[in-house]
């Protein structure tokens, strides 16, 4: 069985997010998505608790997706899962130079585990999770940015936090 991990802070889960695991899903028997705990990031605006339940309920309906979240090395949740591939998401440039260093890094950690990028979406190329706190915080519509089922828990909770 080919397993695939989909690694990200996911504070919270946007389209971006969702197109790719959604391709991934198509590639892959199972998708991994995993929420990675990172104590060098500032607490972030969602607990972790809340972005896999966002996850699991805007993935609920495609049944090779599962959602977990692991605190420690990527390279060793790959070998615990017996993971076959890294999927990354790749937005534009900017983005590359820091995933090409992580991809090496964990071929480094773990030989057996390949990392897979898959472009973005076209109409998602923009988006990233900061970019929808952002845009809430200051009354913008994020309705197009999240997937629908949880957008109104998007709003609550960016705006609790202030
Ligand atoms: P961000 O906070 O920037 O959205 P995450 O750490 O949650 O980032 O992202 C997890 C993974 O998803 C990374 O591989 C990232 O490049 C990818 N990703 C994030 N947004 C998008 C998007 N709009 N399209 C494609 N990939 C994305």
């Amino acid at each position: 069985m080919k397993i695939a991990i989909y690694p990200g802070s996911f504070d919270p889960i946007t389209n971006g997010h969702l197109s790719v695991i959604k391709r991934a899903a198509k590639l892959f028997d199972e998708v991994l998505v995993v929420v990675m705990i990172n104590h060098q990031k500032p607490v972030g605006c969602f607990s972790y608790d809340e972005r896999i339940e966002l996850i699991k309920r805007c993935t609920a309906d495609i049944p090779n997706v599962k959602v977990d979240y692991y605190d420690g090395l990527l390279a060793e949740y790959a070998k615990i899962k017996n993971a076959t591939a890294i999927v990354k998401g790749l937005r534009a440039v900017s983005d590359f130079e820091h995933e090409f260093q992580q991809a090496l890094t964990n071929r480094e950690l773990n030989p057996d585990v390949e990392t897979v990028f898959v472009t973005a979406g076209a109409d998602y190329m923009y988006l990233s999770s900061s970019i929808v706190k952002q845009v809430c915080q200051l009354g913008g519509d994020v309705s197009k940015f999240v997937p629908p089922e949880v957008y109104e828990d998007i709003v609550t909770g960016i705006k609790k936090k202030g």
